[in-house]
């Protein structure tokens, strides 16, 4: 084994070999894969094998379809077999609350380029023979589905990726891993020590405890996992000798079940209701080639329900139970990327789905190595959507909830209940005693709406029991003057007396001066967006070298994502600080017609128009409280947004609940704020602005300071969109929607093509209009007629809002 390595990959799974093989096929060939046993000595050895395009996040869907398609790619570079067989499925729907669910994954995957198609209950017995058509209220073929062999797959890609001059060492355990003075890696093994300038921790079942070695605490756990194989069927043999082919991959989502031909009979898998972690705590070192105890009584109830969707199984006897472990991240998806705060630190875990998803993994981390960028929007599945707050406790209760609902429909208004209440503000019991109901934001609850004595959720494609509550809400704010908990946006402080020019660099927009506020994209490289933001200069005019002082107020969830960017972009020197605040500056927003009046009931500050303009930031007391307040508002009304420390949030929220009775003041949520911000074409992150569009594409152009000294991050590129005009645009659209809106990934047709997507959407409430905003190409971006929205699984009118609904001429906004 040499002693030195670019690349020390950690793990022979599936998704170790795969990131091995992507490293070595783009270019990097001093790369290391080390395991500790044989290849495949996780979870992969005992996986079902089955694949699968679909998935609910397009991004991740569009990796699958990648990794599906690499097979054949490696088979040839190999030589080793991988057993794929694409032999085509069927979804399955009980209800027809599941078949509306259904109807948003074909339109999906209409713009993803997967070919999907409704059928009806008796078409799916047509195709998968074993089904009873009477059980289902209808179904989806998928072409793509299939299976492989898990250890050929896996011995594919280290084949592949040694030809390509890549090692693998097996009976490799690492043991330690320290960092060195010069940021380099020692990675420690019973073989000896390889000196790394990255590691990637593709440790599977062991990913915590190679975590563990740098003093990471991963959210990821396992959970027992277990299928079934059956005796030989002669329903299966009947049905092969008929058409020659095997019998086609079916889930029944409604039943928790996937199954698949196996050999001469079936192999039936179940996401189990009573899920059951496994090694909570730490992974035992010795387990490898063995499967746990199976437990048939866990299962029984999701058996039961297959015999019954699928009789044939009732004859047949059961020839073996498998039962085994695997990973899992809180919302299922995988952990990717590099490591906030450790340089050469890379993760690529917590993959539950390895031979759907391995292949995406392996070249999104190997181009973001490489290339300092993965290349696809992967967002779903980077390590930094979570932070220090995603414990251990926390993983385990989310995991648990993850697993049992793994095929449940998840309602775009539905939020779910383990691990929560977690982190809270000081007004929270308030709010609650109002009536709030909960969401969550990087694990802040955050307040969605507010309910009479009674009212809930009904769970739901369409509108549903919050709708006239949540328009009660937007007309409050349009009207009056209503108050907004907004302590889950992110909030960075940038000091020190390098922080102007860092600055300048960082963000493409014009810094606005002292006592002011500026939108401010951030791009990368590429010319692409990393971040949207609202830049506010808090410097003493008077005294400006020494004592910079800043602040960014951007998106919540993403508070790990842009502090990983930051840090990494910052000077060596130590000229520059950045801070991020999270719950020790909390926020409340009020605003509407009425917002002016009331501040001034609460402040001494002069807080007129003249004195206090639009996007003006200023340091007052609110009531007897040391705020900061920025005038600026995203529901696009007159409106502030007021900072504090958390000691003083409910001082200031019962000042100015007190002080606006006399302008009837009431609370708004999130879905509020949504139907508000919607009618003024106002984007969001992770929404409209993700890492795919570029400023021109996403229409916040009119923000970069395309002309400005600095050499920003991504100018070169961004002269370049603006000088080729880009591919894409955001547009906003009012939709003929009648008792339902679109929530975001919806397809957009145009003259009877699919030509874009919904980035999300909703009832605009003041302007009583559906709205959706989506990217279509910019060639029909301007088209007046010819849209169409798809939404379960029908195809509605759409026209282009180019003005916002309210207030085009921001009149409100400014005044
Ligand atoms: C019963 C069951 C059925 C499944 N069915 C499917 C399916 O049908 N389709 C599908 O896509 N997925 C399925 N899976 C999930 C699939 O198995 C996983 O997604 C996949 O195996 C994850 O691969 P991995 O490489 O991340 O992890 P692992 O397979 O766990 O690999 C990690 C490797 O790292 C090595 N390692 C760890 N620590 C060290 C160290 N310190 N030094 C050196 N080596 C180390 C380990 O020995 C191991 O070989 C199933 C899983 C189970 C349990």
């Amino acid at each position: 084994m040499k002693s030195h390595a670019r690349v020390v990959v950690i793990g022979g799974g599936v998704v170790g070999a795969s990131v091995l093989y992507h490293l070595a096929r783009h270019g990097w060939t001093d790369v290391m894969l080390l395991e500790r046993d044989e290849l495949t000595s996780g979870s992969t050895w005992h996986a079902a094998g089955g694949m699968h395009t679909v998935n609910g996040d397009p991004n991740v869907a569009k990796l699958q379809k990648y990794t599906i398609e690499l097979y054949k790619e490696i088979e040839e570079l190999s030589g080793q077999a991988t057993g794929v067989h694409i032999t085509g499925g069927v979804l399955l729907a009980a209800t027809e609350a599941r078949m509306d669910w259904l109807r948003g994954v074909v339109a999906k995957g209409r713009y993803l380029g997967l070919d999907l198609e409704e059928i009806s209950a008796q078409e799916a017995a047509e195709l998968m023979p074993l089904l009873d058509p009477k059980q289902f209220v209808g179904a989806v073929r998928n072409s793509e589905d299939g299976h492989l062999d898990p250890s050929g797959v896996t011995h594919a890609y280290a084949k592949a990726a040694r030809k390509l001059g890549a090692e693998v060492h097996r009976f490799t355990k690492v043991e330690d891993i320290v960092r060195r003075e010069d940021g380099m890696w020692r990675v420690i093994t019973g073989k000896g020590e390889v000196v790394a300038e990255h590691v990637v921790n593709a440790g599977g079942l062991w990913a915590r405890e190679v975590g563990r070695m740098v003093g990471l605490e991963l959210p990821v756990l396992a959970m027992e996992h277990m299928y079934l194989i059956t005796e030989d069927m002669p329903e299966v043999a009947e049905w092969n000798a008929k058409t020659g082919s095997e019998i086609i991959h079916a889930i029944d989502f409604d039943g928790e079940l996937y199954l698949r031909q196996e050999r001469g009979g079936m192999l039936m898998g179940t996401y189990e209701k009573a899920a059951k972690p496994w090694s909570e705590y730490q992974t035992p070192w010795n387990f490898g080639h063995e499967l746990l105890e199976p437990d048939i009584d866990r299962i029984a109830p999701s058996l039961e329900v297959g015999f019954r969707h699928f009789p044939a199984f009732q004859k047949t006897g059961i020839k073996q139970i498998i039962n085994g472990p695997f990973t899992f991240a809180p919302d299922g998806n995988p952990l990717v990327g590099p490591v906030r705060g450790l340089p050469g630190f890379w993760v690529a875990c917590g993959v539950m789905a390895g031979f759907s998803q391995g292949g995406g993994v392996g070249l999104a981390l190997a181009n973001w190595m490489i290339d300092g960028d993965p290349g696809a929007d992967i967002w779903a599945m980077d390590v930094a959507r979570y932070g220090d707050w995603a414990s251990m406790a926390y993983t385990n209760a989310k995991v648990r909830e993850n697993y049992s609902r793994r095929f449940s429909i998840g309602f775009p208004n539905e939020e779910l209940p383990a691990g929560r209440p977690l982190k809270t503000t000081p007004i929270y019991d308030l709010l609650s005693a109002k009536g709030a109901q909960w969401g969550v934001a990087y694990g802040l609850e955050v307040p969605l709406w507010y309910a009479p004595r009674g009212a809930r959720d009904k769970f739901s494609w369409r509108r549903s029991t919050d709708f006239e509550h949540v328009a009660n809400e937007a007309q409050t704010v349009r009207e009056r003057v209503g108050l907004m908990e907004i302590s889950s946006f992110a909030k960075y402080r940038v000091t020190g007396k390098g922080a102007r020019d860092w600055l300048d660099r960082m963000l493409a927009c014009k810094l606005p001066a002292p006592g002011r506020m500026a939108l401010a994209p951030m791009l990368k490289e590429d010319g692409k967006l990393i971040g949207d933001f609202t830049v506010a200069n808090l410097t003493d005019d008077a005294d400006r070298s020494s004592s910079q002082d800043w602040m960014i107020f951007g998106s919540g969830i993403a508070e790990q994502n842009h502090m990983r960017w930051f840090e990494k972009h910052l000077p060596g020197e130590g000229s520059v600080n950045v801070d991020a605040r999270g719950l020790s500056l909390v926020g409340l927003a009020i605003a509407g017609p009425t917002a002016r009046k009331l501040l001034e009931t609460v402040t001494r500050a002069d807080v007129s128009n003249a004195a206090f303009p639009f996007m003006a930031i200023r340091r007052m007391d609110i009531g007897m409280a040391p705020c900061l307040v920025g005038r600026v508002s995203y529901t696009g009304d007159l409106g502030y947004e007021i900072w504090m420390a958390p000691e003083y949030q409910r001082h200031v929220f019962e000042r100015l609940m007190s002080a606006g009775e006399e302008f009837s003041i009431g609370l708004f949520g999130s879905r509020a704020l949504n139907a508000l911000r919607l009618e003024k074409n106002y984007g969001s992150w992770a929404r409209e602005y993700r890492p795919i569009y570029g400023p021109l594409e996403a229409g916040l152009d009119r923000f970069v300071a395309y002309g400005k000294e600095a050499d920003f991050v991504g100018k070169a590129a961004a002269l370049a969109e603006r000088e080729q005009g880009g591919r894409l645009r955001l547009r906003s659209f009012v939709v003929d929607a009648v008792d339902a809106d679109v929530i975001g990934d919806e397809a957009i047709w145009f003259e009877g093509a699919v030509r874009g997507w919904v980035t999300s959407g909703g009832y605009a409430h003041h302007s009583r209009k559906s709205v959706a905003m989506g990217y279509v190409p910019r060639e029909i971006a301007e088209a007046e007629t010819g849209f169409e929205i798809e939404l379960l699984g029908r195809r509605l009118p759409a026209r282009i809002q180019a003005m916002p609904l309210f207030d085009a001429n921001f009149e409100r906004m400014r005044g």
